[in-house]
């Protein structure tokens, strides 16, 4: 299997910038670890893929957030990166499955809904975070993320994200690509642009038939210029000392009945599902420590 990675590059005949990542790895881990249903875990691969994107759009390492909640039955989603190629995200109802009656196509609108945000939250490490919020257009997520990036960045953006899930559930491919309009774009490059999209092959099955990243820029632009790589992760940070933090949050008389009813506790963290058991003894201290 071919690891998961992304390219950033640059057209200057038609002045636009572009990015392509392959995400199929991170995908099937984030599956196996949220038991994904083929729906959940196309509307994840789609943001993660887009979210990568995204954040390989800034050169410092900014801590970058991006939430989806269109009131659809996969309720929120979120996605967080360091901008480093790591990713952890994950959806409140990973057991959403969904099917449109007239294609068989995954409906990925239908199980994020629309009727809600689309929110990216940029840690520039100043007082504020960056903050832009956008409403969902189709909950389909590549459709969001382009006005997103018209609205909130005022970048004319192409976003182009598709996953492929086999019939036991297995990620086939994931992945996508971002075509950024820059600001010295004329009209014949846009025209060339809508041109060259009309009968664009889906991303998902390039992947699949096994085109790489700079293989699909290249079917966009012949003379694409590759202006760098990052390998890319589904990795998590969590720590027993993080939900030790989260944990005294919920207050003393919360964690005296847990000593009291449970003889301890677990916690499980919501972007890997990795579980953290308290013991009493370790709970009596945390209730000293407090
Ligand atoms: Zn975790």
């Amino acid at each position: 299997m071919m690891k998961d990675y992304l390219v950033r590059g640059i057209v200057p005949s038609k002045n636009c910038r572009v990015f392509a990542c392959q995400t199929t790895q991170l995908l099937e881990e984030a599956r196996q670890k949220h038991g994904l249903w083929p729906t959940a875990s196309a509307a994840l691969g789609r943001m993660m893929s887009a979210t990568l994107m995204l954040a390989a759009m800034n050169k410092n390492h900014e801590k970058m957030t991006v939430s989806i909640n269109g009131g659809g039955p996969i309720g929120s989603m979120i996605a967080t990166t360091n901008s480093d190629g790591k990713i952890k995200a994950f959806v409140a109802n990973p057991e959403v499955h969904y099917t449109y009656n007239d294609t068989g196509k995954l409906a990925v609108g239908v199980a994020v809904g629309h009727e809600g945000n689309l929110q990216v939250i940029r840690d520039m490490g100043l007082k504020e975070p960056f903050v832009g919020t956008v409403p969902l257009q189709s909950g389909e997520i590549g459709d969001d993320f382009s006005y997103y990036f018209m609205v909130s960045e005022q970048t004319p953006s192409v976003v182009s994200v598709g996953v492929l899930v086999n019939d036991t559930n297995e990620i086939l491919a994931s992945g996508g690509f971002i075509i950024q309009l820059l600001p010295e774009a004329t009209e014949e490059d846009i025209v060339y642009i809508e041109n060259v999209m009309k009968d664009f092959p889906p991303v998902s099955s390039l992947i699949h038939d096994g085109k790489k990243p700079e293989d699909i820029l290249r079917m966009l632009f012949e003379d694409v210029e590759i202006l760098g790589t990052q390998d890319l992760y589904f990795e998590c940070d969590c720590s027993k000392e993080q939900m030790k933090a989260a944990l005294i949050t919920v207050g003393k008389k919360e964690i005296q009945a847990m000593i009291d009813e449970d003889h301890g506790c677990e916690m499980t963290c919501h972007f890997c599902n990795q579980k953290y058991q308290f013991n009493e003894e370790e709970l009596k201290e945390l209730l000293l420590e407090m």
